[in-house]
């Protein structure tokens, strides 16, 4: 009999407003109503019963802060360059460079039409 496990086998809710608390990834459980935030180390077993869980069960939090992220970054790095459209023939386009691998690796170059839309990447 071993009575930690009893202890730590069920969800761990928000000491705060008694939400249910999300594995971050970070061992840190967050509160996804009211940012309340606990050690996850705490709960080791929890830890990794959320942790097989989380592609079905992700933070909405972690979503959010992730795509400001993105955002912000399109909006440092965008910009017009004169190219022309292949499709309706607009002579500016719209574009934006990603780091999706690493460093050394170069990186990928969208463009996107702003006349009609068209979205294309060059891999330099
Ligand atoms: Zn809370
Ligand atoms: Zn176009």
């Amino acid at each position: 009999m071993n009575s930690d496990i009893k202890i730590s086998s069920g969800p761990i809710f928000c000491h705060r407003c008694g939400t249910l608390m999300i594995n971050t990834g970070d061992d840190v459980l967050e509160c996804s109503a009211c940012n309340a935030k606990k050690d996850a180390s705490e709960y080791d077993n929890i830890k990794i019963i959320t942790k097989s869980n989380q592609k079905s069960f992700p933070s909405k939090l972690r979503l959010r802060r992730s795509k400001i992220q993105q955002l912000d970054r399109y909006k440092e790095e965008s910009a017009k360059i004169k190219e022309k459209c292949p499709k309706c023939g607009n002579d500016e386009m719209n574009y934006h460079t990603m780091q999706l691998r690493s460093a050394d690796e170069g990186q990928t170059i969208f463009y996107s039409c702003p006349n009609c839309g068209h979205k294309f990447s060059i891999n330099s």
